[in-house]
């Protein structure tokens, strides 16, 4: 039956604790949408489901659609959207979550802007780019990880989160060549006055290929917020490294790869990705044409400092969203230059 609504208790409670629906809509406009929305096509498959394209009135929308006994994912992914104050342009927009029917027949639904263009690790197999291009994606994916890794003070405020799952994958593209951050399924929230880790119940861990080193020799501090900030940066130096090789510089471009594909088989182990990246302490290597030119160099000075071994090292996402920031800067003062290339290099020598 179409039109019967079933929401679990423990959904119900969080609703009504949170007054209010974080960054969606409120909960019966949500329940409203899910039941509204006709499903057009498969747009990807995860683990725990289905993506699909469809329409709620004339809008576009994204539907996750999750396997019935994924239900805790689904749950969690929906909790973690209601959080207060996590709308924002560099995260993936939350319209509405619902589960439909009831027993044997149950569909849980998590709707979402949709965006064209697919995730980043798409774009970046099908488009070639230029500085300006890889700057902006960069930036705005750095913008929306700096939103969820910071903290808002206030009776409102925001938690800190971490997204403990970042890969280009679980990165999207909008039409405007910007990113937002999406598959929240894993993140965890830090409730800073009980100093308290939100962990989520099921023990599901993030995608081997971009773990940290102390993710995979399992010295990660479990109790300690900050440790899952900077495990995000590690993965996030990846994704930059992924996005610089579809950068074109003397009409010289790599094709995209994912990290360490020349190293690891296609499906690696937790052992063979622990002892390249940490026996080895291997990292993706940089094409020698980024050494001549200004701005590719200085983007991998940024991902070693995003992916060192000590975590302490690593930038924050605030760093790296101000240094890409100001590359910007440099860029369009560049272009207004007589002669841009001289100038570039004292510009960007003082960036990081
Ligand atoms: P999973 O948790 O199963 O990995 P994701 O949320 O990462 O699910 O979505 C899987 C894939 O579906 C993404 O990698 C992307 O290709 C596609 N996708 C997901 N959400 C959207 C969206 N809002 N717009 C366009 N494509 C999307
Ligand atoms: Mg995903
Ligand atoms: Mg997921």
């Amino acid at each position: 039956d179409q039109s019967d609504s079933f929401i679990s208790d423990s959904l119900r409670g969080l609703i009504e604790q949170s007054s209010g629906c974080g960054s969606g809509m409120p909960f019966l406009v949500q329940r409203t949408i899910a039941r509204n929305i006709s499903l057009e096509r498969s747009i990807g498959k995860g683990r725990y489901g289905e993506v699909w394209k469809g329409k709620w009135r004339e809008e576009d929308v994204a539907v996750k659609i999750f396997i019935t006994t994924e239900e805790s994912s689904w749950f969690r992914e929906t909790e973690l959207y209601q959080t207060v104050l996590l709308r924002h342009d560099g995260i993936l927009g939350f319209i509405a979550s619902d589960i439909k029917g009831t027993g044997s027949w149950t569909q849980l639904f998590l709707v979402t802007d949709y965006h064209e263009q697919g995730s980043l690790y798409d774009y970046l197999k099908r488009e070639i780019l230029d500085v300006e291009d890889i700057l902006k994606l960069a930036h705005t994916a750095a913008c929306g990880l700096c939103h969820l890794h910071t903290e808002i003070f206030g009776t409102k405020g925001k938690p800190a989160m971490a997204h403990r799952d970042i890969k280009s994958k679980n990165i999207l593209v909008k039409k405007d060549g910007s990113c937002c951050i999406a598959d929240l399924g894993l993140a965890v929230r830090y409730i800073s006055e009980s100093n308290e880790v939100d962990i989520a119940h099921n023990t599901r861990q993030g995608t081997k290929r971009y773990m940290a080193p102390e993710v995979l020799d399992e010295t990660l501090n479990k109790s300690h917020f900050e440790a899952y900030r900077q495990a995000d940066i590690y993965s996030f130096g990846l994704v930059l490294w992924e996005i610089t090789r579809r950068c074109i510089s003397n009409g010289v471009v790599e094709e995209h790869q994912l990290p360490y594909q020349d190293m690891v088989p296609s499906d690696p182990s937790f052992e063979e990705m622990r002892k390249i990246v940490c026996v080895e302490k291997l990292r993706p290597d940089f094409p020698i044409r980024w050494l001549s030119n200004e701005y590719l160099k200085t983007m991998s000075k940024l991902m070693g400092e995003c992916w060192s071994h000590n975590p302490q090292a690593r930038l924050t996402a605030l760093r790296v969203k101000k240094t890409l920031g100001r590359m910007i800067q440099v860029l369009n003062k560049q272009t207004k230059l007589e002669e841009p290339d001289k100038i570039s290099e004292q510009l960007l020598t003082e960036v990081i």
